[in-house]
């Protein structure tokens, strides 16, 4: 798909149809791998917003009343047509990102299979019955739904990112309101016009774009939001909760990591070399799985390093299927990076490779970072601590096991974690040990899939979990029913 596939205006979608922002605002969308403009963005406010969340109230009560089958019948026709439209949401997502088409192909697979789950889950929509000391009573425990949804995204893997929130709320009988991301408005856009296509019910699903303090804190601090479903930084994350606790509404918070990957003295190097370019480096490091620290044992440090340093130069940056990864979403994020490794270096941090804007002819005019090593940087610095969310890894030496898990555990998150080693002893302790909600022995720092819970502890999160069936759990409450069988007596 090329430039002239997307709309030249990015609406709103309210109520099945689609409309500007109502105060005619809009903002540009550029490609990450050439700067250069590739539409306008409706710019929505609190007005916008109120409309949406109005008519998703309104749809709510009668998507409620289909059963959780019906609902799941309904999911499935969106997973089909969106398996039609596979290459076109395939090409906006790469487009809009500048990651690679077979990439974002691939991501599109990975959103479809999350569908799927959701939709099934219609038909697995579980309660419990349980006994009771009084005779003649009857009890059950069933799910309800909460009433609206507010969601709201990154773009970093934009159609995953929608459907990892709409496909959950939407079986448990939610209406929904998706803030898309900024950075990814075509995505979130066409899959609305895809569920119009399947034929759901005007207002069950409403898509609004803009930036997060206009269009986003609206959504968190309306009455009539039941639920807000949050995946982004935890410094928004934590305004969310402080801003949604006020009101006292239920909150799931997907947030950041800064990922631990343990190299051990018995690791297999080679693949072990291979798993960490892949957790640091692909979809420029734009992953909250992301691995951000590599923590090697001092036996092999020296040789880990220079092989790490030899794969990582080897890898080819730019937005085709045959690189390994491409620009990151905005320049004001690749400033930022930019600006992280500088004030290392100044603490002492020394760059192996990297570090630098990518300035040649195929990348100048896009936001690239070349693949970037760093080692030395203190482990309590900032740089050690903070998110940066880019192709950016940090080394770190250490003696033994013990030294391994400590800095593993000493973060501020606790999202996902790794380790290579050929002792199922080590393994064992580490995923037994470790401070995360994801643990993975000889591969990366990610692999999660649609019916496995992702979340993470600390300030990864506030304790929820999405996929997997533990997601109906955000989106849904518990009724507990209670039946006197024999009115009669007494
Ligand atoms: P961000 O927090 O800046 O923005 C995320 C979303 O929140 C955007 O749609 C933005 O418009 C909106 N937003 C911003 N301010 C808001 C406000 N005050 N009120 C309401 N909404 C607001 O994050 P980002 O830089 O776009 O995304 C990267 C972050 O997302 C990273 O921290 C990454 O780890 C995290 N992430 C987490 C997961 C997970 O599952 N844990 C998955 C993907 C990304």
């Amino acid at each position: 798909m090329n430039q002239h596939s997307l709309p030249a205006a990015i609406p709103n979608w309210i109520n099945g149809e689609e409309c500007a922002a109502i105060s005619g605002k809009t903002f540009d969308k550029l490609s990450p791998d050439t700067g250069r403009k590739l539409c306008d963005v409706a710019r929505s406010g609190s007005q916008d917003i109120q409309n949406a969340i109005l008519t998703a109230r309104r749809a709510q009560a009668a998507w409620a009343d289909l059963t959780p089958v019906q609902r799941g019948d309904q999911l499935y026709e969106i997973v089909r047509i969106m398996r039609t439209y596979q290459k076109e949401i395939a090409a906006t997502v790469a487009l809009e990102t500048g990651m690679s088409y077979s990439a974002a192909l691939g991501e599109t697979g990975g959103a479809i299979a999350q569908g799927e789950f959701a939709a099934g889950e219609g038909r697995r929509f579980y309660g419990r019955t349980s006994t009771s000391a009084v005779p003649n009573k009857y009890a059950m425990t069933v799910r309800q739904p909460l009433g609206v949804a507010g969601l709201i995204i990154a773009a970093n893997t934009p159609i995953a990112n929608v459907a990892w929130k709409v496909f959950p709320a939407l079986i448990c009988g939610n209406s929904t309101v998706l803030k898309a991301a900024e950075d990814t408005p075509a995505t979130a856009w066409l899959f609305g016009k895809i569920a119009q296509e399947a034929g759901l019910a005007p207002g069950v699903l409403n898509i609004v774009q803009g930036y997060g303090q206009e269009a986003g804190a609206p959504l968190v601090a309306h009455q009539n939001v039941d639920v807000i479903s949050f995946t982004g930084s935890a410094a928004v994350g934590r305004q969310i909760a402080s801003i949604a606790g006020q009101r006292l509404a239920k909150v799931s918070l997907e947030l950041g990591g800064k990922n631990p990957l343990v190299v051990c003295d018995d690791a297999d190097l080679e693949p072990a070399v291979k798993w960490v370019l892949l957790s640091a480096f692909s979809n420029a490091g734009q992953r909250c799985a992301s691995g951000s620290r590599i923590i090697i044992f001092d036996a092999v440090y020296d040789q880990f390093r220079a092989m790490l340093i030899e794969g990582t130069r080897k890898l080819r940056v730019g937005p085709g299927d045959g690189d390994d990864f491409g620009p990151v979403i905005n320049e004001k994020q690749l400033n930022n990076m930019l600006a992280a490794i500088q004030a290392a270096q100044q603490k002492g941090a020394v760059v192996l490779t990297g570090g630098c804007r990518l300035t040649d002819d195929a990348h100048a005019k896009g936001f690239y970072l070349a693949p970037t090593i760093i080692e030395n940087a203190a482990p309590d610095d900032e740089f050690s601590t903070s998110e940066l969310f880019g192709p950016i890894t940090s080394l770190y030496r250490v003696k033994d096991f013990a030294e391994a898990l400590k800095l593993s555990n000493d973060s501020p998150y606790g999202l996902t974690a790794c380790i290579h080693t050929r002792s199922i002893h080590r393994a064992t302790e580490y995923t037994r040990k470790v401070q995360a909600g994801v643990a993975v022995v000889n591969a990366g720092t990610f692999g999660s899939e649609p019916h496995m819970p992702f979340g993470g502890l600390k300030q990864s999160g506030n304790g929820s979990r999405e996929p997997g069936t533990e997601a109906l759990d955000v989106y849904s409450d518990l009724k507990n029913i209670l039946f006197n069988i024999d009115p009669d007596k007494l």
